[in-house]
């Protein structure tokens, strides 16, 4: 992507999605949110543009930018002292979508520089521990973007809804989330929080794809319906997670997500606009040019004479 303008323009409307998509200070309205709303999307759409398609051309574009941001950073580090990283939280129910966001997002970039990792319940090991070590453990190094698919916030969520821990134990973890989050920030890495945003009436649809097609079965598991019963002690658990867990060292983001298409179009862009505000640039290398040359040029004509 050469153009100046056209780079601009992407660069613009990232940093525009994500304002849009950022949550304000203690003032998450989940239910005020159109799971099939499409905030941000650029009007000018050639009008009989199949969206799906337009979503496509246009995450590869963005991607295009996400990967040259993430080579700098994993550049940067590989060479110099820069111990920068950066985290993308993907929260939903059962059918959110975290899932299609790496593989459509996520996959934009060098397989190499991703670290991803997805959270299931604790093992014995990981409870016999604080909440956070497992967490702490699987955080990306220096260079690296690291997904998590499910986080920490699990721990007050499915813990919390399911009383899996006396209430006094979940309440106190919002500020142990906060106080862990911010010592991270300080410390060099780049939190994106974003929780996809379905409705009860899409989940219903996408389990019942889940059933009827013998391909997806397989994701298919009873105990989600248990979750799904519980839907309104989610979202409020969702919401209370979203309000107190907000800072601008780790902000949120809420992404209408019924429409595949606009979900990965809009964490593609909040991705983007995280990685160019990082200001990633190549790391300055100290290399004898002329002298790295003239070896390579003599070892050439060495083996030109055997
Ligand atoms: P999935 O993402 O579909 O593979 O499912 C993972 C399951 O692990 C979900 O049902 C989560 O609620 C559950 N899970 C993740 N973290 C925790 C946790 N800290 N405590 C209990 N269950 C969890
Ligand atoms: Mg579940």
């Amino acid at each position: 992507m050469a153009d100046p303008t056209e780079e601009r323009e992407l660069l613009q409307r990232a940093r525009r999605v994500r304002r849009l998509l950022r949550v304000k200070p203690g003032s998450v309205d989940l239910a005020g949110t159109d799971p099939r709303s499409t905030p941000g999307l650029p009007p000018a759409r050639p009008a009989d543009a199949d969206p799906k398609s337009w979503s496509r051309a246009e995450v590869a574009r963005i991607g295009t930018r996400i990967a040259a941001g993430q080579e700098r950073l994993f550049a940067s580090a590989a060479v110099g002292a820069d111990r920068r990283r950066a985290l993308l939280i993907l929260q939903a129910t059962d059918c959110g979508g975290k899932d299609g966001t790496v593989k459509s997002v996520v996959g934009t970039m060098n397989p190499l520089g991703v670290h991803i990792k997805a959270f299931g319940p604790p093992t014995a090991e990981e409870l016999a521990q604080h909440f956070l070590w497992r967490i702490d453990r699987a955080l990306p190094g220096a260079g690296y973007v690291g997904v998590f698919n499910r986080s920490h916030y699990e721990d007050v969520l499915v813990v919390r809804v399911h009383s899996l821990v006396p209430r006094k134990i979940w309440q106190a973890r919002y500020d142990q989330i906060n106080r862990f989050e911010q010592d991270l920030a300080s410390d060099g890495l780049s939190m994106i929080k974003v929780m996809l945003h379905v409705s009860y009436a899409e989940q219903r649809e996408r389990l019942l794809a889940r059933l009827d097609d013998p391909t997806k079965r397989w994701k298919f598991n009873p105990g989600d319906l248990d979750d799904r019963d519980r839907w309104d002690d989610y979202q409020e658990a969702y919401a209370d997670a979203l309000n107190r867990c907000n800072s601008k060292a780790a902000p949120w983001y809420v992404v209408p997500a019924d429409r595949k298409w606009y979900r990965n179009w809009a964490v593609a862009n909040v991705l983007l606009a995280h990685l160019e505000e990082m200001n990633l640039t190549y790391p300055d290398v100290a290399l004898d040019i002329p002298a790295l040359r003239a070896r390579l040029a003599s070892g050439e004509q060495e083996v030109n004479k055997r």
